[in-house]
């Protein structure tokens, strides 16, 4: 799929396919290297991460296991609700595992926050973040997010998992909205 697919729904393209590869192989790097010798469990933040994950663990060269969870922070709309449920929990038990939460945007920071606490407190080893995009937002939160792709400015993005009314995921790069797609 190119831009010519999704017609003119697509008012530009902020990074292309190539950038968010480049992007994630250095991250892999940064990854290998901080997880040497150690075991490694990816969480994978259903749906949107699913791109991120699937690119990012096969950069990676160390072994990896992986696991989803999914939560609902955001309705068909483009704002944060703050309400966060569990939708789908993780198979795995985190008593004494290193956590790798992989997420595709961080924007108020409020999902990730909540769930970080929320896998620290079943006892792991310990539990860091990497998000493909971040947005300016997310600086006012009390999130540490140790591996970030790209910041990007404060508009709402597609592609590469992220949707928009569950369209759009399947992008391989990311772009933002023409504003007629809102409604508008
Ligand atoms: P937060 O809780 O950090 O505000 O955002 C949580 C979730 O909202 C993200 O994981 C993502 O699924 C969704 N989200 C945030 N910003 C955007 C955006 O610009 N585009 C899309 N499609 N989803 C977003
Ligand atoms: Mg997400
Ligand atoms: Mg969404």
């Amino acid at each position: 799929m190119d831009q010519s697919d999704v017609g003119n729904d697509l008012a530009n393209i902020l990074l292309t396919e190539e950038q968010l590869q480049k992007r994630l192989s250095e991250m892999a790097g940064q990854i290998d290297a901080d997880y040497e010798g150690k075991d490694l469990l990816l969480v994978g933040v259903l749906k949107g991460a699913i791109m991120v994950m699937a690119d990012l663990a096969r950069h990676l060269h160390s072994q990896v296991q992986m696991d989803w969870m999914a939560v609902s922070s955001y309705g068909s709309g483009t704002k944060s609700s703050g309400v966060v449920r569990i939708l789908k929990d993780l198979d795995t038990d985190l008593t004494g595992r290193n956590v790798l939460i992989v997420e595709d945007i961080i924007d108020s920071g409020l999902t990730l926050s909540w769930l970080a606490q929320n896998l620290r407190s079943r006892g792991p080893e310990s539990v860091e973040i990497a998000a493909m995009l971040r947005k300016p937002e997310a600086a006012k939160v009390d999130v540490e997010v140790k591996y970030v792709g790209y910041d990007i400015p404060n508009e709402f993005v597609v592609g590469y998992g992220l949707d928009y009314a569950e369209k759009y995921r399947n992008l391989p790069f990311v772009g933002t909205l023409a504003p007629h797609v809102y409604g508008g």
